[in-house]
């Protein structure tokens, strides 16, 4: 944070009357959303249902996109080293409660430390990030003043395409996937780009189970894949980032004041600043401005240091575009005698579909059930999430027994009524594992 001058005191209360709180002279402008693209797209995973750990942080991976993982600190306890892998490759790992509670049926006080204990637990095991975002289990909200004493931002699930700006960062709407909502597929993940790209808004997608890993309104990885290889073909267009990072831009971006201070033939010198804690807010803003007349090409410093610049061409405009930090330091564009074609960025129609093949899909192979003494001991890949039922059947397919199973391991235990030498069948949601009774 810089001290602000009366000048920038006075644009961000000017401007806040409009909404919109960015300020840049003419000619520069700040992009709504990193890279000038026209909507950000998130994709979280609540739970740590086992195949968002075996297909979908690979998919991602493949594409190049991050990820937002939502984890219940008393459920995932088997999971830390696959969260501090994932969090390395720049995968947000973010909080959904120390139990999974809902808010509505818990104290003030048991939220607070719901919210605080698992935010330290994370921040425990993935030291080198600060746990700064969270999702509400069952989209109950709690208080925001609470919640922001840890967080930045809270997700809900309204089923609505936020605007450029959400209405509450403390309940962040965001549209639940898979066969209990309205999108599982490439033409309903379709419906919701093309409403975000016209809107410049935010989409955030909810995901829990993938294929049969017994999560909650499983999305098909075939389905999940064809949304995200859509969206690789179309990177200039569509921001897929982390909760995180979106929540980061929208704010330093609402915030932030752009002046020139100098400028000569061959360079311009500019104050990129804003009111916001700069230990947190210090994701990288784009900003462009037409390349200067009779300038060949340019390059930009921010506190002496390179930063990532492109020079693209929109329609009749060349544009230098540059991504830089609030207050982290005078920018310099300088001229270069150098000259450089202009990109220029290639989307696809939106009715150009991708062809993709699907690689892997979880089966009941990797779950084993042993029955012994009352008990039926099953073990799948890794912890699995949420409540469920498991039911036992017959050869006939005559429903023996059934439980309620809420779980937080990867191992299940489930006490039932003596089984006869036999061959049965142990369910649960969608899979099926034959058990033998000796
Ligand atoms: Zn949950």
């Amino acid at each position: 944070m810089r001290k602000l001058t009366l000048f920038f005191a006075f644009t961000l209360v000017v401007n806040g009357f409009t909404g919109v709180a960015q300020t840049a002279p003419k000619p520069y402008e700040v992009a709504t959303w990193a890279g000038f693209r026209q909507a950000a797209i998130s994709y979280t995973f609540d739970d740590g249902c086992s195949n968002q750990f075996k297909v979908a942080i690979p998919l991602f991976d493949e594409y190049g996109f991050n990820l937002t993982m939502f984890t219940v600190k008393d459920w995932s306890g088997a999971n830390w080293s696959a969260l501090k892998t994932a969090s390395d490759k720049g995968h947000e790992i973010a909080s959904h409660t120390v139990t999974h509670a809902n808010f509505s049926q818990v104290t003030i006080t048991q939220q607070e430390t719901e919210l605080k204990d698992s935010k330290t637990a994370i921040e425990g095991q993935i030291t080198n990030k600060k746990c700064l975002t969270m999702a509400y289990p069952y989209c109950v909200a709690g208080v925001d003043s609470i919640c922001g004493k840890y967080y930045i931002s809270a997700r809900g699930c309204q089923g609505f395409v936020e605007g450029k700006t959400p209405a509450s960062y403390y309940n962040i709407s965001s549209v639940i996937c898979g066969d209990k909502g309205a999108t599982q597929n490439l033409s309903q993940f379709k419906t919701n780009f093309s409403a975000v790209a016209k809107s410049n808004g935010w989409l955030v997608y909810l995901f829990h189970g993938i294929d049969k890993d017994g999560g909650y309104s499983p999305i098909t990885s075939i389905e999940l894949r064809k949304s995200v290889a859509y969206l690789a073909a179309r990177k200039p267009k569509f921001w897929v980032t982390t909760f995180l990072n979106a929540t980061l831009y929208s704010k330093e971006r609402n915030a932030v004041s752009v002046t020139e201070t100098a400028t000569t033939d061959s360079s311009m010198t500019l104050q990129v600043t804003d009111n916001l804690a700069d230990s947190i807010y210090n994701y990288p803003l784009s900003i462009r401005r037409p390349l200067p007349e009779g300038w060949p090409s340019a390059s930009v410093t921010q506190n002496n240091v390179a930063v990532p610049f492109r020079i693209v061409q929109v329609d009749a405009v060349v544009y230098l575009i540059f991504d830089v930090v609030p207050d982290a330091g005078e920018v310099k564009i300088l001229k270069s005698s150098t000259f450089v074609t202009p990109e220029v960025d290639i989307i696809p129609a939106d009715d150009v579909d991708p062809v993709v093949v699907n690689r892997l899909d979880a089966t009941k192979d990797d779950i084993s059930a042993v029955y012994n003494n009352n008990r039926i001991l099953i073990s799948l890949p890794i912890t699995v999430c949420s409540d469920f039922v498991i039911s036992v059947y017959d050869v006939r397919g005559v429903k023996l027994f059934y439980t309620n199973v809420s779980v937080a391991s990867n191992e299940i235990s489930v006490d039932v009524p003596s089984l006869k030498t036999g061959v049965y069948f142990v369910r649960q949601n969608v899979w099926s594992k034959k058990i033998a009774v000796s």
